[in-house]
Parts: C-alpha cells; structure tokens; sequence
C-alpha cells in the first residue's frame, strides 16, 4: 500500500490539535492511503454535512458527493410554504459552498453500490471508484401498503410532500384552489416515518391559512397512531387554542389504500373523502441502501462507533435510512450529527486509527404551530458501550413549556444556522 503523503500527516497531526472533536486516537500509527477517496451519496442534511466536514477533518481526501437535485430544498420549513408563510426560495440553498471547501459534485443518481469492486455506479452511466462510501438517502416509500397508489397517475394527484421540492409546491396549489368549505385530509403513518412531529405542524400551518382566508373549511387528521407521536400535549393545546374546529383529530385511523378517482382515503373501518388528500405512506430506507437494510425490510443497522453498515464493511450509511436508537427521531438535527460523527469516523478508519469510543449526538426539533409561534423537543443520546447502542441519557432535553414567538425566533435561528453548517 502507498504510505501518506507528510503534508497530509502534517494537517492530521494539526486536525489531531483540534479541528477534529470526535477523531479519537491520533497520536500512533502511520495512515495507510494517499488521497483516499470517499463516495458519499445523497446531498441532504446528512449526506452534505459528511462530505463538508471529510474535507474540513482531512483536506487530502478526495470527496464526491452524488446529488440528482441542482439545489438543496429543506424539508424543514417546507410546511411553511404550505401555509403560504414561505416560498420554495426560502428554503432553497445551492450547493456551491460545498464545491467551495473541495468537495466534487456530481449531479446524478447512484443506481448501485458494488462492493467488490468499490464502485458506485450513476444513471448516466459514470462509475466512481472509492475507499469508503457514505449512503444518506433519505427515505422512500412503501406504496405496497396503499395499492391504488401504484396505478398510473395516482402519485402525480394524491401527494405526499414528505420530500420537499416540486411536490411541496404542488400541494400548496391544490390547497390555493381547494374551495372554502372544503376537507383537507392528512393520512399519517405508523410509526417510525421520517420527522415524528412534521404532520402536525403540518395541520397547524394549513389551519393558519385556512383560518385567515378560508375559514369553513377543515382538516382531518388521520392517523394510524393511538396518539400524537411527538409533542402532543403541546400541539392539542395549539389546536384548542388556535384552530379550534378548524382540526379535527382522529387516532387509530390506518389508512390501507387510496380511491384516487373518488378523493377518498380507504381505513381499516371506514373511508374518509376529502377535497385535498396528503396521505404519507410508510416509509424505508432510501432505495440505493436496500441491499443493506437489516430489519423490518425497512432500515439499516449500523455500528455507531463507525456508521458501518451491519452488513457490509466499507459501507457507511447515515440520516434517515438508520434503524434508530431508541427515541431516536428521523430528523434533520440527527442526520447533521451523524454526517459529522460518520465524517470523523471515516478519516479515522482510512488512517488505520480507532474511531471516537464514546460519541454523543443531540437532537432537537422546532414546530411552527402558527405564523409566529413555534414548540420544540430536545433529546441527547450516549453511545452504550454494553450494548452498541446510542441511548437516550436520562434528564436531558424535554419539551418547551409553552407555545411562544421567543421559539418562533429561535426555530429561524436554528434553520439558518444548520443550512450554514450543512452546506455554508
Ligand atoms: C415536512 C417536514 C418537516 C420537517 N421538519 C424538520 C424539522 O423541523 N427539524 C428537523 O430536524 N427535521 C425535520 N424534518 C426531517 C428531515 O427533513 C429529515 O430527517 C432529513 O432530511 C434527513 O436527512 P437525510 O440526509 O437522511 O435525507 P434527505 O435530507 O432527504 O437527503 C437525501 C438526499 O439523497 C438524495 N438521493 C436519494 N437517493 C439517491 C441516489 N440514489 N443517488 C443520489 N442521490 C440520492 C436525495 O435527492 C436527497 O437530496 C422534516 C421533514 C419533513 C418531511
């Protein structure tokens, strides 16, 4: 093997200085690889913040990040644009401040990850060599579980916006035209789905546009849940006091297909019609990480220490893909930290050094429940070395106390400050 260049050693040595938190062990060995190269696929919060900070910890690493979309749209925020509140430009970046620390950008879809051969191979037919790949996907759907969902058309009339982008556009124009007096029907999964709090702050912001410019109308939130799954003392007081008979709430209310033609959701007892339906589909791992989903055919296992793949070596996978730990959410906060942890990891293992033994992540999720007004949801969560788990550390985080614009500001903050850490 080729040993390591000596300004590469040099820079470790300074990143060992400080630039590195979670780089653990950099005094001893030797690294192993000139210009390693790191594939890392999906520019979302996880996957950008991974190949940002790869090159931030070790400069000498050549990161290609493979990304379909021109620009990167947050779904946090997104339903904002909903409520007419924001515009897609709003919560639209560019990824040129990633090109701006040296990562390569590649604008393509990954089609399949051979190990063997340590290739990715992309839709137009480039193939990428790698050292390590970094697998942040996101989620897709499991439009098994809704049947008429896979009928032609049916995805292009019944949305889900759950991925922000042109959908998310689309539904804020179904509800513009939706007539005052009309039903919007919000159909949500069992749990775990991607952001545990989003649809019912989803409720909340088409209520507030509902309140201010169509006010016989109603939403209808289904949810195949027995309660809220996040927040929800905080959120039924949003809905009593903010929208009261605007929100209708309905738990245990699974939906099990869509009458597409008939706007109509189908449940376990009973269908509900609707003028405007949003029916989220369970979700899975993002389609690119299927072959190395573990459990539940649904998401990925990994070691914590190393964001490795369970099972395969080699192969890294972060975000919203994971099998989380307990209390874990699917969110944007999460899937930031572990592209940081991942990155420090990564840089260890191509330098033949012992990844941080005791990593910790924090979470915490904002909900707008009106123009001005937000809630938020703090967690923390230690690697259990008994059991190879992160795990919630009892006491920390919480709820807030109270619906208020102090947290409105505070949500803002934190928008403008991980899109600046993420992609700045
Ligand atoms: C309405 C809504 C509101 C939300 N609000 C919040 C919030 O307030 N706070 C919070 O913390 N979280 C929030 N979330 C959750 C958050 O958006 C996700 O948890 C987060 O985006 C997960 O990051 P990720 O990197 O796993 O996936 P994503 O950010 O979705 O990124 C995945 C990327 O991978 C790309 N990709 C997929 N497949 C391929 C392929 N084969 N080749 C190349 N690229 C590929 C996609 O184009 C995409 O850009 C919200 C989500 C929704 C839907």
């Amino acid at each position: 093997m080729e040993r390591f260049s000596n300004s590469r050693r040099r820079f470790l040595e300074g990143a060992c200085a400080g630039v590195a938190a979670g780089f653990a062990g950099c005094a001893s060995k030797e690294p192993v690889l000139a210009n390693p190269k790191v594939v890392v696929v999906g520019g979302g919060y996880g996957g950008a913040t991974a190949a940002k900070y790869l090159r931030l910890i070790d400069p000498t690493i050549e990161v290609t990040l493979v990304e379909p979309n021109e620009a990167f749209v947050s779904c946090p925020l997104s339903n904002l644009v909903l409520g007419g509140f924001m515009t897609m430009a709003n919560i639209t970046t560019p990824y040129t401040g990633l090109a701006s620390h040296g990562v390569r950008l590649v604008r393509d879809t990954a089609t399949a990850i051979d190990v063997e051969k340590k290739q990715v191979r992309l839709a137009k037919g480039d193939i990428l060599a790698f050292d390590r790949v970094i697998l942040s996907p996101g989620i897709d759907f499991m439009w098994e579980a809704l049947p008429a969902m896979r009928s032609a058309g049916a995805q292009d009339a019944v949305l889900h916006a759950w991925k922000a982008g042109p959908q998310t556009a689309a539904l804020r124009q179904q509800l513009e035209a939706m007539r005052d007096g009309g039903v919007f029907v919000i159909s949500i999964p069992e749990a775990p789905f991607r952001c545990p709090p989003g649809p019912y702050e989803r409720a909340c912001q088409v209520a507030a546009y509902f309140k201010a410019r169509k006010p016989r109308s109603k939403i209808l939130l289904l949810d195949a849940n027995p309660d809220v799954t996040s927040k929800g003392p905080l959120f039924k007081k949003a809905w009593s006091d903010l929208y009261r008979d605007l929100i209708e709430y309905r738990p245990n209310s699974k939906a099990t297909d869509v009458d597409v033609r008939g706007n109509t959701v189908k449940l376990e007892f009973g269908d509900v019609k609707g003028d405007v339906l949003n029916v989220l589909p369970p979700m899975k791992a993002g389609a690119i990480a299927a072959p190395f989903i573990t459990t539940n055919a649904r998401w990925c296992d990994i070691d914590w220490l190393t964001y490795e793949s369970k099972a395969m070596k080699g192969v890294h996978v972060l975000g919203d893909s994971l099998l989380p730990g307990p209390a874990m959410p699917k969110s944007a906060t999460m899937a930031n930290g572990h592209g940081k942890a991942c990155a420090a990891a990564v840089v260890a293992l191509l330098n033949d050094q012992p990844p941080n033994n005791s990593p910790t992540l924090v979470n915490t999720c904002y909900s707008m429940v009106s123009e001005k007004l937000a809630i938020h949801v703090a967690s923390v969560h230690k690697y259990d070395t008994k059991d190879g788990q992160m795990k919630a550390v009892p006491g920390s985080g919480g709820v807030s106390s109270a619906m208020n614009e102090a947290e409105g500001v505070y949500t803002m903050n934190w928008a403008r400050n991980i899109w600046a850490d993420t992609l700045g």
